[in-house]
């Protein structure tokens, strides 16, 4: 290690105690590595590893390294599924494990947590009161709640139902890239007090500042329906959800698809017979569970006039587990079995050519000339029109190859979005999306966004590279 690393260890070291800063270099990779199949380039390996306790040491550190213009790349559990968690040059990480606590204050109807908690463990806890939580990704079991709110993720809900989880905080703590600590929006519903900060936080991408407390709104759980319908192929699916909406049926709170080849593996590893075409399960909520059955009962009625095998309400709860059990973590499984690594895109509908979107996703890889030596698997969050068009990428693939095979993906899902006018709703927005944005809103508004940043960072030097769209 250099004479720079070592003084920036001795310096961090007197914010948080030598224990919580580290240069050992298995922790700095570590650090560095996230989902993406592809190694971290060597100039991008951190100086040091820092875990701050609380909103205060965040602070002194973020004074230091915009005073001495070095990168901070903020994280917790590195598992954004784009490259934004990965640094892209020289700094420090600076991860928010350890500052994880949480309040729910069932009196004011909210809940506060900081940006270390896990999605599970907060997800459990509201459920243990009877409230529920609107983020549920297929990560929840290890993803953070800043992580989660930076990038106002959904996950398997239903936004036509919920909305995105950003429409529930009610306000933020955060550490602005100089230092200052500041708050924003009430503990009320309604926060007319002029331009709210919040907003460039939330799905912000942890460019303009590293969210310490979340202030979320409590939501009462409800009964719940359950439903299945196994469709003759993934246009009748399509269709079946286009009717769905049309027909003006109930709306689900989840609303999951899984291609047959994807179902295959999904029911193999649950111990269940392979389900003869694509699967579409369904889970609504009422305010008596009668009202929660005859919502499904109405979907049932949609998807029965299209190609359907079969479509039916769940009623046996063991037999509804096993079900959601096979969509749940089908990316893990898929893994699981198959061995490779997993790359997904997100092609993101809208409801007129949800069948032809769903066409373009069956034939994602054609012309592509790394994807298209393999075949593209389909699942993903249909009732909110969500489609991941995903790989399962050999692991002895050269480095190269395996870069060239993300970079067209992600080129491929922009040309997919911006046809139906639509952008992928998840997983951050720049690291993938830099060339999307320009292209959807032009240069000018690309340079706003720029001159937004630097108003808040200065010497840019929160996350850089996002912006830029590295991965
Ligand atoms: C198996 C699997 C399933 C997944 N399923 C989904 C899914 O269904 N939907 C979905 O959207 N994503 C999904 N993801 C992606 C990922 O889990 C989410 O994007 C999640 O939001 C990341 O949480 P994290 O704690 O891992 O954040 P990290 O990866 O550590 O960070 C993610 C981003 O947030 C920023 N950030 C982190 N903490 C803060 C903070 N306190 N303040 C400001 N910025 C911060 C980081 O700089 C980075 O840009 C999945 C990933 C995996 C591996």
């Amino acid at each position: 290690m250099d004479l720079q690393a070592q003084d920036i260890k001795k310096d961090l070291a007197q914010i948080v105690g030598e224990q919580y800063v580290s240069d050992n270099i298995f922790e700095r990779v570590k650090s560095a590595l996230d989902p993406m199949p592809y190694h971290i380039k060597n100039d991008s390996i951190p100086y040091v590893v820092v875990l701050p306790k609380n909103k205060e040491e965040i602070s002194e550190i973020m004074k230091y390294a915009n005073k001495n213009k070095i990168s901070v790349f903020v994280r917790c559990s590195g598992t954004q599924l784009n490259g934004a968690s990965r640094p892209h040059a020289p700094g420090i990480v600076l991860n928010t494990k350890r500052i994880n606590s949480f309040e729910i204050i069932e009196k004011g109807g909210y809940f506060e947590c900081e940006p270390g908690v896990r999605c599970k463990e907060m997800a459990d806890e509201l459920k243990a009161l009877g409230y529920w939580l609107p983020v549920y990704p297929g990560s929840q079991v290890i993803a953070s709640m800043g992580g989660l709110i930076s990038n106002n993720t959904s996950g398997h809900l239903t936004d036509t139902y919920t909305g995105k989880p950003g429409d529930y905080v009610h306000g933020l703590e955060v550490v602005l890239p100089t230092g200052e600590i500041i708050e924003t929006g009430t503990v009320g519903l309604r926060k007319p007090a002029g331009t709210d900060l919040t907003k460039f936080f939330v799905g912000g991408d942890g460019l303009m500042g590293i969210i310490v407390r979340i202030r979320m709104r409590l939501l009462p759980l409800l009964p719940r329906a359950y439903g299945v319908a196994i469709f003759k192929d993934l246009e009748a699916l399509a269709g079946g959800v286009q009717r769905m909406y049309l027909e003006k049926r109930p709306v689900p709170i989840f609303m999951e698809f899984m291609s047959k080849t994807i179902a295959d593996i999904g029911f193999q590893v649950k111990g269940m017979e392979a389900p003869p075409g694509p699967v579409l399960l369904t889970v609504t909520e009422g305010l008596t569970k009668k009202e929660a059955e005859y919502k499904v009962d109405e979907q049932v009625k949609s998807f029965k006039k299209e190609k359907v095998i079969v479509a039916y309400r769940v009623t046996d709860m063991n037999e509804w587990e096993k079900l959601w059990g096979t969509r749940e973590v089908i990316g893990s499984y898929i893994m699981q079995v198959q061995r490779g690594k997993l790359i997904t895109s997100e092609l993101s509908g809208n409801l007129a050519e949800l069948v032809e979107i769903m066409r373009d996703a069956e034939s994602f890889n054609e012309g592509l000339s790394v994807l298209q030596e393999i075949p593209t698997l389909l699942f993903g969050h249909i009732g909110a029109l969500a489609i991941h068009a995903s790989f399962l990428l050999p692991a002895d693939w050269e480095d190269d190859k395996l870069k060239k095979a993300t970079d067209e993906l992600f080129q491929r899902e922009t040309e997919i979005n911006f046809k139906y006018r639509t952008c992928g709703g998840e997983w951050g927005q720049f690291a993938k999306r830099t060339p999307f944005f320009i292209k959807r809103y032009g240069q000018f508004s690309y340079d706003l966004v720029k001159n937004i940043k630097a108003v808040f960072d200065p010497n840019n030097i929160l996350n850089p590279g996002i912006f830029e769209g590295h991965r």
